[in-house]
């Protein structure tokens, strides 16, 4: 399920760079994360950046977003035309 950044976030600014979908902007009030680009991760590492770097726990997988890996990763490879996955 694609990640959502809650009411917690301070607005560091810490997780943005960190996706490697580009899926993380800044909002009007807090940060948020564009859900057709959200992989979890899957393609690109082992665990969810944003949320390991998040000084408040403020990145959450979105429950009403399920989705299985193979379709993250059929994502990722939309999001990354030619390149291979370093994670599957
Ligand atoms: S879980 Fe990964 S792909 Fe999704 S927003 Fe966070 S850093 Fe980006
Ligand atoms: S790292 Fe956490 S607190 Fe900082 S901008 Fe991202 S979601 Fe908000």
């Amino acid at each position: 399920m694609a990640y959502v950044i809650t009411d917690e976030c301070i607005s560091c600014g810490a997780c943005e760079p960190e996706c490697p979908n580009m899926a993380i902007s800044s909002g009007s009030a807090i940060y948020i994360i564009d859900p057709l680009k959200c992989t979890e991760c899957v393609g690109s590492f082992t665990s969810s950046r944003c949320a390991e770097v998040c000084p408040v726990e403020a990145c959450v997988p979105d429950p009403d977003r399920r989705e299985g890996r193979s379709d993250l990763l059929a994502r990722w490879r939309a999001l990354h035309p030619g390149e291979t996955p370093a994670v599957t």
